[in-house]
């Protein structure tokens, strides 16, 4: 009795770890950032960064030689292999499965044929389809209008941040509510069209349910074995410059061959391009986890964007909107100098490319659980989210 009980506690430790290093040096970032130790944070950052080791790593830990502490285990890596699910999906409590976020968009686009549509706009490494849901009211009210405009929402281009796929799907849902219940939000959606891509990362995202909970890149088989690019490392904008990004394939910010070397960002690419101008894209919005953050441009360089204090006003009015409405207050500010420089992002791209305010948007939480966040703080999580997009949407489309 004494060994099979030995043998079940051996069987759920992992033997990760999460560990702090301390990086004071744009040098010592980079260093960090070229290693192939997982990140356990949305970038690197000075004076620190977490990182998750595995029981066979901490050589390279060590190799690094920069100061660092064991901060807390990690759960086994690979516990969602046997996933089931036991009843209907409800994506304000559960995390789902590739298949049941886009079922989901489905469930949405059957009982609201008018008001959804969809777009197959790209194909991942693995052959899966990557989708764009359009919603909007199609509905004229005068003669004459202009064309719709277009926000462009991206979820779960980093596989691991699982939120930010259930935000997606509430923000759907509460685009359609709203649109039922006000004559104003309707009149409103018929001059823009929120484009929501449920999983920019489909990939990577479906690795984190059967191989490994912390996976963050695409698929790509890389030259030498390793596998994955930085699909947020891989956009044309500041491209590979200025240290926020690695030429190291097994980096978990690699930046890829080249721009957009990468089949799931050239649909992006693409799909924004075959809007642009009839559709003209006036804005764009990427969910990450975790921290907190309402991010604008640039993340490649620390100077100043030209429209820095309209982004700065656009990011503080959804600050005050989703702490008046009983959410969380998010810190916000410049990408590259509130977390640290980050090339090849996707709002840069779009800021760039058509003068979108493009923000990168930080869930939940600010670390207790990291990308591990449970279902409980899920609801809470949209809703503050929702109220911020709203907010967003509002302030682009009075
Ligand atoms: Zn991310």
């Amino acid at each position: 009795v004494a060994l099979a009980l030995a043998g079940v506690a051996v069987a759920q430790t992992s033997g990760w770890a999460r560990y702090r290093v301390y990086v004071n040096t744009p040098e010592e970032a980079q260093r960090l950032a070229d290693s192939s130790l997982t990140l356990y944070s949305e970038n690197i950052t000075i004076p620190s960064t977490e990182m998750a080791v595995g029981p066979d790593q901490l050589p390279e830990l060590w190799a690094l030689n920069l100061p660092y502490q064991r901060v807390a285990g990690i759960e086994p890596i690979d516990r969602y292999k046997d996933y089931v699910r036991t009843q209907a999906f409800d994506f304000t409590t559960q995390y789902g499965r590739l298949a049941d976020i886009i079922g989901q968009f489905e469930d949405f686009r059957t009982r609201f044929p008018r008001y959804v549509t969809r777009q197959q706009i790209g194909t991942s490494i693995e052959n899966r389809p990557i989708w764009a849901y359009r919603i909007w009211n199609p509905d004229s009210f005068t003669i004459n209008e202009p064309p719709p405009r277009s926000i462009v929402v991206l979820n779960l281009i980093h596989a691991r941040e699982w939120i930010s796929g259930s935000v997606g799907m509430y923000i759907a849902d509460q685009l359609l509510r709203n649109m039922q219940l006000s004559p104003v939000f309707l009149r409103r959606m018929n001059r823009v069209q929120v484009w929501i891509v449920p999983c920019h990362n489909p990939d990577g995202y479906e690795f984190t349910w059967t191989n490994n909970r912390l996976w963050r890149k695409n698929r790509r088989r890389n030259s030498g074995g390793t596998f994955g690019v930085d699909l947020n490392r891989n956009y044309a904008t500041g491209w590979g410059q200025n240290g926020g990004s690695s030429n190291n394939p097994s980096s978990d910010v690699y930046h890829g061959t080249g721009p957009f070397s990468e089949p799931e960002t050239q649909a992006i690419r693409d799909f924004a391009n075959s809007l642009h101008p009839n559709n003209p894209i006036i804005g764009q919005l990427d969910y990450h986890s975790f921290g907190q953050y309402i991010l604008w441009p640039w993340g490649y360089t620390t100077s100043r964007h030209p429209s820095d204090p309209t982004l700065r006003l656009i990011a503080s009015n959804m600050r005050t909107a989703m702490v008046n409405g009983g959410g969380r207050s998010y810190t916000i500010g410049q990408a590259s100098t509130t977390l640290y420089i980050a090339s090849g992002i996707t709002t840069d791209w779009f800021i760039q490319t058509f003068n979108a305010p493009g923000l990168t948007v930080e869930l939940r939480d600010t670390g207790a659980f990291g990308f591990e966040l449970p279902p409980s703080e899920i609801l809470p999580t949209c809703r503050e989210t929702w109220n911020g997009f709203n907010s967003y949407l509002t302030q682009l489309v009075p």
